[in-house]
């Protein structure tokens, strides 16, 4: 990555990671206040095209660092794999995912791609790496064209209509007055829930990153987007590392592997079938929280 790409790159990665990123559950200006700023490290390299082998090795981590929300986790994914993390509400899943892009540092351990320290990577190039499909989609008011560009800044229409076409949104385009020239938000069309997330996985296309974290919506939508979105997803996620942060049954049942996370770090991890066939903490959640979805 030559330097005069870095400042577009950055302003891609810190407007897309820092207001609406994983850890934009929470404000930007939470985020600023209670955090201090990670920056690119004295003798950080731009990371090389990575194939997305991951590694958690011993990771320690916790907002307040006397109280430590991740121990010692241990966690590999394989190029292309696609692993979904599971578990009860505020065990570490987010926070976990949030090291990946280095919304915050390890405290003790350290988290590797293709070998190499991700904080011997510059930051621009880490993210540039990592595409994130989260619940709460950042989109501006410009024009349908503009908000998928967002994606990779200056893509042709036809790769723009392309990552369209894979995210399930042409039919929508489409219908629209002036297709891709139709202005959205605040003076525009008004997106549904449904339609914002598929506009996330357009730009998530058009970045093309090897490395993909997705957090599922837990909100449900009508039976026919989601199963849009699913496909969508699911094709997204195909020759990609992703981690999922998972809330539907399909989505797990799924994945190469699946991972409990609890707040004793890792209960168990295994296929869908392998953990159903233990008594251990996965059958527990399935039965507690799958029952009637399945
Ligand atoms: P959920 O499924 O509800 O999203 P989770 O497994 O993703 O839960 P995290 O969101 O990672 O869990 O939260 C783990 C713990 O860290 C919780 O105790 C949570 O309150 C705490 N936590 C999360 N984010 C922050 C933050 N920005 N500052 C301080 N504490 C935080």
């Amino acid at each position: 990555v030559g330097v005069f790409y870095r400042p577009l790159e950055k302003i891609n990665a810190v407007i897309e990671t820092y207001p609406k990123g994983i850890a934009g559950f929470r404000s930007y200006l939470d985020l600023m206040a209670t955090k201090p700023e990670i920056e690119d490290a004295l003798d950080a390299r731009p990371a090389p095209a990575l194939r997305g082998a991951v590694r958690f090795e011993g990771v320690t981590f916790g907002y307040d660092p006397a109280r430590p929300v991740l121990r010692g986790i241990d966690l590999a994914v394989e190029p292309g794999q696609t692993i979904a993390l599971v578990g009860p509400s505020g065990a570490g899943k987010t926070t976990l995912c949030s090291l990946l892009p280095r919304f915050y540092d390890v405290q003790g351990g350290r988290i590797t791609i293709d070998g190499i320290d991700i904080r011997h990577m510059t930051l621009a190039s880490l993210r540039a790496q990592i595409g994130l499909v989260q619940q709460d989609v950042f989109l501006f008011a410009g024009t349908m064209r503009e908000n998928i560009a967002y994606g990779r800044l200056g893509a042709s229409d036809e790769e723009i209509m392309q990552a369209a076409r894979r995210a399930r949104l042409d039919a929508l385009i489409a219908e629209m007055p002036a297709g891709l020239d139709t202005l959205i938000g605040e003076r525009g069309v008004k997106l549904s829930g449904g339609q914002k997330q598929r506009m996330a996985i357009a730009r998530i296309f058009l970045m093309n990153p090897p490395i993909l974290i997705l957090d599922e919506a837990t909100s449900a939508l009508d039976t026919e987007t989601e199963r849009a979105i699913q496909q969508a997803l699911a094709e997204l996620a195909q020759g990609r590392t992703t981690l999922v942060i998972a809330h539907r049954l399909a989505t797990i049942r799924d994945a190469d592997r699946i991972v409990v996370v609890t707040t004793d770090g890792i209960a168990e991890q295994g296929t869908h079938q392998d953990l159903l066939a233990r008594p251990g903490p996965y059958r527990r959640l399935h039965e507690a929280q799958f029952t009637e979805a399945s």
